[in-house]
Formats: structure tokens, sequence, C-alpha cells
């Protein structure tokens, strides 16, 4: 597989750097109290959680009170469908979204007007940070209507400045006129499309005729290996981008030039890292699931809500002197974790095992079986131009890295599905019983 040096310019830093500040500790506690009061006096399905909890909301001083608060969960939020954990009346709701309910029953996501600006103002912070400006072109490959993604980053590109070519996603013939026609320079999509849109400018040889800069990717978990994949055949710099509908949709934390962990935007919410099991918080480099409270949402705030998406935080500053906090790159979900022959396994090790392989795609698929009824059988399938034997080794770095024996089958590249959505990386055909895990 060829390898294309990366010739683009680092990413200057971001212009509104001087104007930011992370947020002084009593700004936080007072943001945590009115969310509290609020949720409190504003829905009566939030006053029975904090109630059941034995929370009195004027006890709450703030960010050193969080442990003794109530954790939310998806379950709970969907319990509350549609709009029970609205905390204003429904007259000022301005727009509702809805998560895609791939896991289950759906739930809507309400914003007042002041909390549509707040999410483009985050996200206008997030291009920043990639270095987009008024003289961009921004293409939004995600979808629109009633998921989050696509207005967000439209609201977001629009507050900067820059020109938005919203054009959704699929279409591939669309999106390449565009991007040729108007001279895109940044692109905005799931890692899976991508990587599609990059194999498929790769193999008509167009790059050259594109203005192509920066990729800014997000809504599923993407590794290292799939990053500089995208990254070499567009010749771009992309950045990670954060977020989830319940907490305002993508756009929340983005990684900075030195692509070192994602940031966090504090002023808008508290990150906690905890056990999944013991749901006890832990400290910075520890890795646990993420748990976000809101600082200023209005429609419908967060307390201590469980993402499901695992990481852990940094404890020292970025170097590229942003005051805002980072977390890790997202490794995953705590529900994407499988257990097979009692072991614990995760789609990011095998991305960050197959990551050191040059011949390799970043395309795989994990398939787990029971063939004869009582063991189980892990197959990894992978995309790459090595024979039989480089199997034989990249499936004992395998074993080496998640402690169970797994094969390896080598599939010429464009085998495995390209999805224009998440990639679905892991295909369990075990029975629930014998999974055990399947909620
Ligand atoms: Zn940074």
């Amino acid at each position: 597989m060829g390898r294309v040096t990366v010739r683009h310019e680092p990413t200057p830093a971001p212009r509104a750097r001087a104007a930011e500040s992370s947020p002084a500790r009593e700004a936080i506690d007072a943001g945590i109290r009115e969310t509290v009061e609020k949720a409190y006096e504003g829905s009566e399905w939030w006053r029975a959680r904090l109630d059941d909890a034995g929370v009195d909301p004027s006890s709450v001083r703030g960010r050193a009170d969080l442990p003794l608060l109530p954790f939310s969960t998806k379950q709970d939020l969907r319990d509350a469908y549609p709009l029970g954990w609205a905390t204003i009346p429904h007259r000022d709701i301005r727009r509702v979204h809805a998560s895609s309910g791939t896991t289950g029953k759906r739930t809507l996501c309400a914003y007042s007007a002041r909390d549509l600006q707040d999410w483009a103002d985050q996200f206008a912070r997030c291009y920043r940070y990639a270095g987009v400006t008024e003289a961009d072109k921004v293409q939004v490959m995600v979808g629109f209507g009633l998921w989050t993604a696509g207005s967000g980053f439209q609201a977001g590109a629009e507050r900067v400045g820059a020109t938005v070519v919203p054009t959704g996603p699929g279409n591939i013939e669309l999106q390449l006129d565009m991007m040729r026609d108007l001279g895109t320079t940044t692109i905005c999509a799931t890692s899976s499309f991508a990587l599609l849109i990059a194999e498929e400018i790769a193999s008509r040889g167009m790059r050259d005729s594109l203005q192509l800069r920066r990729g800014i990717i997000g809504s599923e978990r993407w590794g290292s290996g799939m990053r500089s994949r995208i990254d070499e055949l567009l010749n771009i710099e992309s950045f990670d981008i954060y977020g989830l509908t319940e907490l305002y949709g993508p756009g929340v934390g983005i990684d900075c030039s030195r692509h070192d962990g994602i940031h966090v935007w504090s002023d808008y919410y508290v990150v906690e890292i905890i056990d999944p099991e013991t749901l006890e918080p832990l400290p910075a480099g520890q890795e646990g699931e993420i748990v976000v409270t809101t600082l200023r949402k209005e429609a419908m705030p967060l307390i201590r809500y469980r993402t499901r998406d695992r990481s852990w935080l940094y404890e020292e500053p970025c170097s590229c002197g942003s005051p805002f906090p980072r977390i890790g790159r997202i490794l995953g979900r705590t529900d994407d974790v499988v257990k097979v022959r009692g072991v614990a396994i995760a789609p990011a090790q095998v991305d960050s095992v197959l990551s050191t392989f040059e011949e390799l795609g970043p395309e795989y698929q994990i398939r787990i079986s029971r063939p004869d009824g009582r063991r189980d059988q892990v197959v990894v399938l992978v995309e790459g131009d090595g024979d039989a034997s480089a199997g034989t080794v990249v499936a004992e770095r395998l074993r080496e890295a998640m402690g169970v024996r797994v094969e390896v089958e080598i599939v010429s590249y464009g085998t495995l599905p390209r999805s224009e959505g998440k990639s679905r990386r892991v295909v369990d055909e075990r029975s629930p019983e014998d999974a055990g895990n399947v909620s």
C-alpha cells in the first residue's frame, strides 16, 4: 500500500484564543446550582428523581456536591419520552431533535432559543480550533433533519462566517461535483463516509483538482489507522469532533492541532469519569465512562448523565495554550465491549493493533460465533495486501493485546461494507443467552 507524505501546513493557533478563559470555580458552582434548581422547579420527572435520591436543591453548593447527585441514563431519558425531562414551558421550546434510536426507543431533545445559540457558539469554537475562518467553504456531508448533526455543523460554520455547502450524506457524484466546482476546503463527515469519499477521490485521481485542507470527523469512534488513511488519501488534516444528542449534539468538544486529546468546553458542562461498575469517580488518567452535567442548558439540562462513552481525563493543560481541559479520544462505548470466553474485548484494541501494520487498511469487522455450541470463536476480517502468513502475525499480536485467541482473515480492499453512517465493527452471531451481554 503506497504511503503519501502529508504536506499540509500546521494549523495556526485558534484566533479567538486570547478571548478565552476557563470558567472560574465560582461560575461552575453557580451553574450546577442553577441546573439542579431548574430541574427541580421545572420538571416533575426531575423532581421525583432528586426527591428519590434525597437531594434538597437548596443544599447543593456546587461542584463538590456532584457525587451526592443521582446519575441519569439513556434509559431514564427514554422513560421520560417525549418531553418529560424538559424544564421550560413547551411554548418556549424552539426546536426538537432526536437521537437515532439505533439501540432502542429514540429520545427527544428540546432546545430553548438560548440553547440553540449556545450550541452554535460551542460549534464555532470547534471550527476555530480546526483553523476554519471566513475564507473557508465547509461541505457538510452528515444527516440533516430530525438528527442533530447537520444543523449543528451548519450553524457553527455560519457563526464562524464560513460558506456552508449542506450536501448531506450519500450521493457521491454530487459531493465530488460540489467539492470541485466550489473549491470546498473543509469536509464534515462520519469517519466511514470520509473514508468512502477519500477512496473514491483517490481511485479517480482527482485529488489535485480539489482545494481540500481539513476534515471535521465525528459521530463514531475511529482509530488512528482510519484517521491516517483518510488524511493520507486526501492530504488533509482531520479533527476529531465530539458530541451527543442529549448534550446539544456534535460540537461540544474537538481536538486541537496538537491532536493529543479532545478539548471539552467546561464553561458549558462538567465532565466526570466514573468506573461504570462501581460508579465511583476516577482520577485523571484512569479510563472509565464519561459523565456530564450541564451548566447553562435551559430546555433539557443534564445531571450526571452517563454517556456510555469511554475515555479518561488529562491532568496537565494542553501545550496549545487552550484553557479548556482535555479528555482522551473516545475509546469506544461501555456497551460495545463484548465478552468472549469470559474476557471483555473492545473494538479499540483491534484498532490499535491493526494500525501498526502498514499493509493493512483501517476497515475491519470482528465476527463472534459459537460454531460448536460450546466455545466462542473470534474471527477478525481486515482489508489489506498481506498473505496468510501476515495473518498469523496479526493474530498473534491481537492475542497478546486482547488476551483471547482470534483468527485473522485478510480480505482484499473494498470487500468489507462501506457505510454512509456508522460502521458496524462487531457482528455477534451468538444467541443472546450465549453472549450474555446483549441488553
Ligand atoms: Zn490543545
